[in-house]
């Protein structure tokens, strides 16, 4: 059995003494954690040297953001695969909704980050999710099946994370159903046609949800927003008991 992979995505939080303090809380309440599972954070770019040297032991794997789709060159304010691979990472978030909105990615970009990432050894997760006016008209499924059949264009499903994140769920405190988180991520690993694929549910995930939506037979792990940012949340849904 893979391993259940629970994510933190911090976006733009935590400076490096927030990190440190961050780490120096957290490292305890997971020194006993089962192998069944894999945890991973993904601090800001700034913060990657600090966090992977104030966890460095425990296993917890640190993921990037976001990664560009070339190798180098003239693209400013960008960082490239190779310089996140120098720095230890070893995952990397791809075609999150808030890039997708405010930097007006597509899905082909997203593509190109995911076969980029692979091609320098790092395990991309592709996010997809629908707005609450796709689910509300009954496109939740096509816009899925969209991003996901774009997105993974010539990516190999055998060093992939999926995770749905439904936009209307992330920061708004509303967790998706996890029955109806099941069914899409049910769905999102048919689509993807490898059924190793590691399938994560996103949006408002919190310590009282998290054995419920870890219960779920097609749910494998979890990509966490707010709730990472406090060691003691993001311990307990690391800790998430079944
Ligand atoms: P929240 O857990 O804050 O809803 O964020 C989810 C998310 O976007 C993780 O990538």
């Amino acid at each position: 059995m893979a391993k259940a992979v629970i994510a933190g995505n911090w976006k733009m939080h935590m400076t490096c003494a927030e990190t440190r303090e961050f780490a120096a809380a957290f490292r305890p309440l997971i020194s006993d954690l089962p192998d069944d599972r894999q945890v991973l954070i993904a601090p800001p770019f700034t913060a990657i040297p600090t966090l992977s040297r104030h966890l460095e032991g425990t296993g917890v794997a640190i993921a990037a953001q976001n990664v560009h789709w070339d190798e180098k060159g003239a693209y400013t304010g960008m960082v490239s695969a190779a310089m996140l691979v120098e720095h230890g990472v070893t995952h990397a978030i791809v075609g999150h909704s808030e890039p997708r909105k405010y930097f007006s990615e597509s899905d082909e970009q997203i593509n190109l980050r995911a076969r980029t990432a692979q091609k320098h050894g790092l395990i991309p997760i592709l996010c997809v999710g629908e707005s609450l006016d796709q689910r509300e008209t009954g496109e939740t499924e096509r816009v899925i099946h969209r991003q996901i059949e774009q997105g993974l264009e010539a990516v190999d499903p055998t060093r992939l994370i999926v995770a749905y994140e439904p936009i209307w769920a992330i920061g708004t405190g509303k967790t998706c159903a996890a029955d109806e988180a099941n069914r899409i991520c049910g769905l999102i690993r048919g689509w993807v046609g490898h059924k190793d694929v590691t399938v994560q549910y996103g949006g408002s995930v919190n310590p009282a949800t998290i054995d419920d939506l870890m219960a779920q037979s097609d749910i494998d792990g979890v990509l966490v927003g707010g709730a990472s940012l406090d060691p003691a949340s993001f311990a307990r849904i690391a800790n998430f008991r079944v």
